[in-house]
This record gives C-alpha cells, sequence and structure tokens, in this order.
C-alpha cells in the first residue's frame, strides 16, 4: 500500500487485519534496530533473543558411544559359535556365538587399553565411549555371561543370542551426530527455548550474548476505571486491561513499566503520553479510542505525535489506534526518537484479540526475533504475519454465525465429538465484554469475511493459543 499510514485519507475506507498487519510492518521499519546485547549466564538465558551466531566448539557427542548397556564389539568379527570361525569366512551363520569379554567401558570410565581383536568383546554401559577396534553395541538382554572371573575381567565369556539380526553400528550413536565440531548451531534472533538453552549447555557455554529486552510503558484509560483492591465505584469498572496485558507481555520477556489508569482527560493523558516515550520503547493503552466517545486518547496523541485511527474489519476489535509519539532524542530509550505506540480497544476481550493480532508481531519483530526455519521457504523476515499465532485447520463442532464483511474470532477450545473426533466450539458467550470467554480459549476460531455461517463439520482456521492461552 502506497498510501501512509498517517495519510488523513487512510481511515476513511476499512482495513482488513492482512492489510494493517502489512502497513504495521512497513511503519515499524523505520524505527527498526538491532537491539543492543548483554551477555547472561545460560540459567538466565531461557524467554531471551539470541543475540550471537554460536559455532559449535566440539562434536555433541564428543565421542562415539553405546546408546544401550550390553557388550561393544566389531561387527565383522563376530565368530561362529560352532567353529570359532570369523564371521566374513563364512556364508551364514548361526544364531549363538561365544566372545571373550576384555574389559570393560562404562559412562565417564572409558576403556583405556588395547583395541579389541576378533573374538573379543568389552562390557558397556550406556553413554561410555566405544573402545578402539568397536564398532556395534548387543544390547544386555540378548546377553548371558559365562563368568570364571569377575565381571568385565579376562577370562569371562559372553554368550550372544540372535547374532544373525545384529547389524554393524547398532546402538552406537557416532561422535558429532547431534552437532558436528564447526558447525552453525543457531542464528542471532532464537528465541531461546527450553530446548535451545538445553543445547547451548550441551556445547559447554555457560553464558551467551541475548538482546536487551523491549521496555514497553501501558495505560489504562477511563473515569470508570477502577485499580483491583479499591472500592468499585457507583458505574465504576475493575481495571481488567492491564492485568491481561501486563501477562502477555511479561510471557514475551517484554519489561513493563505499568503506569496505571488516566482519566478521560486529555492534559492528563497527554502529559502521561510524553513521559512513557522517553522511557520506553512502546507504548500501549486500552480505552479511549472508539469513534464517537470523548476521546482523549486520540486528541492527546495527536499533540505529541502522529496518529492513525484504524478501521478495522473484525471482531471484536475494530477501533484501533497506531501512531509513532516523538521521543527527545537525548533522554529516548529508542535511539530513532519515535516511539511505537498502540491505542487498544477498552473491551477486555478486545484488547486481548487486538494485542494478539498486531501487538504481538510487532514486539516480536522489534525484540529481534527470527522465526528460524528449518525449510527456507518460509515467508520472509520482514512479513509481521509470521508472527501471529500459527494458523491450523480444524472442523468446527458446532454451526458458528458471522457478520459477512469481517473477520470474527470467536474463542475456540477442542474438544472430543461423540464419535471421539477433535473438533473446536466456542467457549460459550462471545461478547467483546465477556473476558471469561478467553479463559477456555486454546484457539481463536477465525471466521473470514465473506462467510455468513460456517456448518458444523466444516473445516475452519483457527490461530492456536495453545493451552496456556499465548502461543
Ligand atoms: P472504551 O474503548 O474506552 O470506549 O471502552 C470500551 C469498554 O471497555 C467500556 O465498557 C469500558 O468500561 C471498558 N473498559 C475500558 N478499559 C477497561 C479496562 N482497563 N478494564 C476493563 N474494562 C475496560
Ligand atoms: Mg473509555
Amino acid at each position: 500500500m502506497s498510501l501512509s499510514c498517517f495519510d488523513p485519507r487512510f481511515g476513511e475506507r476499512m482495513l482488513s487485519v492482512d492489510e494493517a498487519l502489512s502497513v504495521l510492518g512497513e511503519s515499524l521499519a523505520g524505527v527498526m534496530r538491532t537491539p543492543r546485547s548483554e551477555r547472561v549466564a545460560l540459567a538466565q538465558a531461557p524467554g531471551r533473543v539470541l543475540a550471537e551466531t554460536v559455532i559449535s566448539p566440539l562434536d555433541v557427542p564428543a565421542q562415539t558411544n553405546a546408546a544401550m548397556d550390553g557388550i561393544a564389539l566389531a561387527r565383522a568379527s563376530l565368530p561362529d559359535a560352532a567353529s570359532g570361525e570369523p564371521l566374513s569366512d563364512r556364508g551364514e551363520l548361526s544364531d549363538h556365538c561365544e566372545l571373550s569379554v576384555i574389559g570393560s567401558s562404562l559412562a565417564g570410565h572409558p576403556w583405556t587399553g588395547r583395541a579389541l581383536a576378533a573374538g573379543e568383546a568389552m562390557r558397556i554401559t550406556t553413554g561410555a565411549a566405544l573402545p578402539a577396534g568397536a564398532d556395534t553395541v548387543v544390547m544386555q538382554e540378548q546377553l548371558e555371561y559365562r563368568s570364571t572371573q569377575g565381571e568385565g575381567e579376562a577370562g569371562e565369556q559372553v554368550v550372544i543370542e540372535g547374532v544373525t539380526s545384529i547389524r554393524r553400528g547398532q546402538n552406537v550413536r557416532q561422535a558429532g551426530e547431534d552437532i558436528a565440531h564447526g558447525s552453525q548451531v543457531m542464528a542471532p534472533g532464537q528465541w531461546l527455548t527450553p530446548a535451545a538453552v538445553g543445547v547451548l549447555a550441551s556445547l559447554g557455554l555457560a553464558e551467551v550474548a541475548v538482546y536487551r529486552p523491549l521496555t514497553v510503558a501501558i495505560f489504562s484509560t477511563g473515569d470508570e476505571v477502577t485499580a483491583p483492591g479499591e472500592t468499585l465505584p457507583a458505574g465504576g469498572i475493575y481495571d481488567a486491561n492491564r492485568f491481561s496485558l501486563v501477562a502477555l507481555l511479561r510471557d514475551q520477556g517484554i519489561e513493563v513499566l505499568d503506569l496505571g489508569i488516566l482519566s478521560d482527560d486529555e492534559a492528563s493523558v497527554s502529559a502521561a503520553l510524553r513521559d512513557a516515550a522517553t522511557r520506553a520503547d512502546m507504548v500501549i493503552t486500552s480505552g479511549g479510542v472508539s469513534v464517537g466517545e470523548a476521546d482523549h486518547v486520540r486528541s492527546a496523541l495527536a499533540a505529541c505525535g502522529e496518529l492513525a485511527l484504524w478501521r478495522i474489519a473484525m471482531r471484536p476489535g475494530r477501533p484501533l489506534a497506531f501512531g509513532m509519539l516523538r521521543a527527545t532524542p537525548a533522554d529516548a530509550a529508542s535511539s530513532s526518537g519515535q516511539v511505537p505506540f498502540f491505542g487498544l480497544p477498552g473491551n477486555p476481550v478486545a484488547t486481548m484479540v487486538t494485542f494478539l493480532q498486531f501487538v504481538l508481531p510487532a514486539l516480536r519483530l522489534l525484540s529481534g526475533q527470527q522465526r528460524l526455519a528449518k525449510a527456507e521457504a518460509s515467508a520472509s523476515a520482514t512479513t509481521l504475519a509470521q508472527w501471529q499465532a500459527p494458523r491450523l485447520q480444524l472442523i468446527a463442532g458446532e454451526t458458528l454465525r458471522s457478520r459477512a464483511e469481517r473477520v470474527d474470532y470467536h474463542r475456540g477450545q477442542v474438544v472430543l465429538d461423540d464419535q471421539g473426533r477433535q473438533v473446536v466450539m466456542t467457549t460459550g458467550r462471545q461478547g467483546s465484554g465477556i473476558l471469561t470467554s478467553m479463559l477456555l480459549a486454546e484457539c481463536l476460531i477465525e471466521i473470514p469475511a465473506g462467510c455468513a455461517t460456517l456448518h458444523a463439520g466444516e473445516p475452519v482456521m483457527v490461530q492456536w493459543l495453545g493451552s496456556r492461552g499465548i502461543v
């Protein structure tokens, strides 16, 4: 789209979610910069974003080792139990054979003696290095020891059952089979999941460079909005949004500046926004952006930055303000001097749904995350849509209705129908003020614009949030 989102004509027409995301991506590209980095101990790294390329300093596993308890041997040198001949000299194998055990290799205590010769084996435990001359491990369950001496001592014999089924290299983990020495393991932008920190630990790294977390300032707005813990005045409503937003932000590793509740008063809103812009990388408010309402967020924003009021063809969450606050470069957390601003709608479900559609992708982009995919065919790193919750196709468990001209996000839960199939059902009443509809939600059911009725049994796309309520 060539029209700048700050062009007054921009707000005249209804935008689709995809158009809004693409315009948002273009605007953020202008303020995007690589976040500063710091080194942290590995234990502090989960939930952070990697800021360096990780090249493996070693093979993982470091040595070829046993994947089972049993004996190590050279497959090609298995003798035939009947004749004592090496295998390679005979066309067929008998199913038993007997080997001499020359010692043992234990995890952490590798064998340091001579290499195995034909007809010899070594006791070995899972994770122990394979001795020189061995390439195969036979598991304990196939073995019977005939011990004239102590375990693993010279003189001990082992009888192997099922010799014909033994394949060269079985039950052996090759050195470097997980990670090869010198290979690239991770790139900047990797979100440090439990698996990622496990992999870094397996490389022996005690600390790692990560991006500094973004700081996001949040406000609730509205004369009726009351902090939990206070007495609810007549006409009051408790402030749900600040708490759901703090939780959504923390889940993304964001540092939150919780700046409380603002009354519906332009002067205080604009002073607060000005202040927040000097301290945060992004500012988010909820409430006060509805068209027709005494609208202080909008006019306050016009005074301290650029604002676009978007009408988005979605429910819940049609009105959404996006803007850039001017921050004095000297004291701004953002070196670009511009701090992105989101004015989310006040209805609590709309707040969360618009956060998931627009703010979450923006945060992931600005925090330096890269979507690292195995397939090279994944979307380009600059498109914001890749940071929305993943879309899956499920089967509707009930008939769903929508206003045809906009996308509807029903809150959904996966349940088993009477035939034991997984289907998706709404979580109950779906008004944008019914926050309990998010309580059971594992996904947002997307009923696309142009679809008024979706029948039970038909395929439906969902944005998967997971059982914790966020991807
Ligand atoms: P607004 O967008 O300010 O017109 O608010 C829309 C609806 O959301 C109104 O019913 C508000 O009372 C409600 N609302 C606004 N902010 C909050 C909040 N922080 N927590 C709960 N409800 C809110
Ligand atoms: Mg309000």
